[in-house]
Order: structure tokens, then sequence, then C-alpha cells
């Protein structure tokens, strides 16, 4: 089989198995991954912020042969989540939620899918090894994406397809095989600048710049609602992740929404909760709720601190019994957060502006 027949069956079948974004990259000979250098860059900037791991990964996910001496191509895949509008402003959770985060967890999703394409790729004889990751490896993953064809990285930092914009996740399979590579997209932003001027944080620094330190998603996730307290009242309605840079890019317009995976756009039982039920949430109802669910990361505490701050930003007056309850939780935390929440609403009812700049930002 030619290096293009290999490439050209590789993503047949990636496309079979339910990865409509994929492309082929191959690794230099130097082993040096694309972005390498930027990334350094930033790491030297400190703008990992708390994302420490980032820092002690470093020499894998700049030179990827290191670990996996015998890759030669990089076989780079996505998938497309539902990002259509769900819910109520300050009433129902799912509208305080990035829509990544709504559907099943995707990691048990592209888990199950990758090891059977991984299987098939050596099967069909179109490498000998094949190696795959999804967020389980240290890999500059847009990066990959971006030689590999699937799209370019936004000023917002993000992959996105020229067509169907960045609502999208993403996995790549390491291969031992050299397969044909594909032709990296253009960068389309050209002269716009939308997401740095809609980031509420001023997280964007510049242009594919950010500084993780003030991005919302990083304390509302990654650190499991543990933010420092003057970025509070700056998470706006947003729970858990933060959509508003992607929200306001034009190639994510309504429009152009792709038709979503099936598989992570399928409903979830937590998905008719209100924001109230996810304050006064007990160990019990968590477990029912999130099972295999992408919020389980985000532990029990965690959402119920989200929902506490979403509700003192976005004044939901049906919360107001769920925070007074609060006051008397065992966590120190969450009394902390309930306190801060009803006193942020109550003087937020007298000022003479009815939202905050999150809020406008989030079209909230
Ligand atoms: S995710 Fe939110 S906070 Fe982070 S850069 Fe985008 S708009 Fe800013
Ligand atoms: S909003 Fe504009 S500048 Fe930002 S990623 Fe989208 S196209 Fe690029």
């Amino acid at each position: 089989m030619t290096e293009s027949a290999q490439s050209r069956l590789a993503k047949h079948l990636a496309a079979q198995h339910g990865f409509t974004l994929n492309g082929v990259a191959l690794l230099p000979p130097d082993g040096i991954a694309p972005r390498a250098a930027s990334y350094s860059e930033w790491l030297s900037r400190g703008f990992n912020g708390p994302l420490e791991y980032m820092r002690r990964t470093r020499e894998t996910r700049m030179r990827l042969q290191g670990r996996f001496p015998w890759a030669r191509s990089v076989l780079a895949l996505g998938a497309f989540y539902d990002a259509a509008p769900r819910g109520q402003p300050g009433h129902d959770l799912i509208a305080h939620v990035a829509r990544y985060a709504r559907g099943r967890d995707y990691h048990l999703v592209f888990q199950r899918r990758l090891k059977k394409l991984a299987r098939a790729l050596v099967d069909q004889g179109i490498a000998g090894r094949a190696h795959w990751l999804a967020d389980t490896g240290p890999v500059l993953e847009r990066a990959w994406g971006e030689a590999a064809g699937l799209g370019w990285t936004g000023k917002n930092t993000c992959l996105i397809h020229p067509r169907f914009g960045s609502f999208c996740l993403l996995a790549e399979i390491l291969l031992d095989a050299a397969l044909a590579p594909d032709t990296p997209a253009g960068n389309r932003c050209g002269t716009c600048r939308r997401c740095l001027d809609a980031c509420p944080t001023h997280a964007l620094v510049a242009p594919g710049i950010l500084d993780a330190n003030r991005c919302l998603a990083t304390w509302n996730i990654e650190r499991r609602g543990d933010a420092p307290e003057q970025l509070w009242a700056a998470q706006g309605g947003c729970a858990v992740g933060c959509d508003i840079c992607q929200l306001a890019c034009p190639f994510n317009a309504p429009r152009r929404l792709p038709v979503p995976d099936p598989e992570l756009a399928a409903p979830r039982p937590w998905h008719a909760m209100t924001l109230a039920a996810c304050i006064a949430m007990t160990p019990a109802a968590f477990n029912r709720a999130f099972a295999a669910s992408a919020l389980r990361r985000a532990g029990l505490k965690g959402l119920r601190l989200a929902a506490i701050t979403v509700a003192g930003n976005t004044r939901a007056g049906e919360c107001r019994a769920a925070l007074e309850q609060c006051r008397t939780d065992t966590d120190y935390d969450i009394r902390r957060r309930a306190e801060w929440a009803l006193q942020h609403d109550h003087s937020a009812r007298r000022r003479t502006s009815a939202s905050t700049s999150a809020d406008n930002a989030a079209g909230l």
C-alpha cells in the first residue's frame, strides 16, 4: 500500500468509527512538536497559572518521540458536540454549563471508539503499532490537529474548523508508519478580535495567548470552583467552563453549527436540574444525576460552589432559600461562598445597572 493509500484508508476508518474530523500529520525528523516554541514561551511567562501539570509534562509535549520513539505519524481526530442553547439563565443549571461539558463524558465515548479504531488500523496493515490518546497523555493536541489540517488555532486559542467552527473535542492516535500528511489549513481570523474583546477577565492577553490565571474555565473546571475571591463576581453566569470567547466567534454562528455527534449530544439525567437543586444537592443525588457525565469531574462540592456563585451573580431569586440553607452547611467553603452570594445578590439589587459585564458578555 502506498503512503497516500494508507492515509486515505486511515481517515476512512476514522470516520467510520465516529470521528468526523480526521487528518494526518508527520512527526518531523527532530521530533519537535508544532507550536512547541510558543508553548515554551507561554510557560516561561507563567501563563499556565495553577495548571502545574502543563509545566511538568513540558518535555514530552514538546517532543513526543522522547516518550514514543517509534512514532512516525499522528492521526488527529475530532467530533462535534451539541452547541445549541439550552435552559433558562438564572434558573436551570444547564444554561450555565459550557456546551462541551453538557453531554456524556467524552473520555468514555472516545476511549471506546479509539480502542476499536487503533485495532482496525493495525488489522488493516496501516501500522504495526497504534497508541491512542484522549486527554490521557501530554500532547499539544490543538497544534497536532492544526498540523493535520483539521483547522487553525484562532486568537481565542481554540481549534477552528473553517466550515463548522470550534465546538469540537479532539483525540490522537500515534502510528509507527509514515503516512501521507494533510495540508495545514490557513489561519482565517484576519483582523477580527471579537473573542479578545468579549473575554470578561481579559484572559486573552494577546491574539492566541491565554493567561490561565485569569481564565474562568481554569478555576471552575480544573480547580473545581476553588477560584480566588476576586474572580467570583467575574464568573458571572459561568458555573462550569466558559463559552464566551467561542460564542463571540463568527465561525460559530448558529447557521454554521454542524450536526453534533449523537452519542455526545444525548441528554443526561441532570439536564432538568435547577440551580437551586444543584446548590442543595446531596451525595446520593450527585451520584444519580452525574453518572458517566462530563460534569462528574467537577465533583459534588465543585458543582455546588459553582451554582452558588452563579446564583449570587445572576440574582436568581428562586435560589435564595437554598442559599440561606447553606449558611448551616458543614463545609466552611460552602458557607463562605453562600454568604458572599447572599450579600452580592443584595448589593447587586441596589445597583442601578442590572447586569455585570460578564453577564453582558455571556448574553445572559
Ligand atoms: S474561556 Fe472565558 S475566561 Fe477563558 S479566555 Fe475564553 S472568554 Fe475568557
Ligand atoms: S472571534 Fe475572530 S479573532 Fe477570535 S477566534 Fe474567532 S475569528 Fe478568530
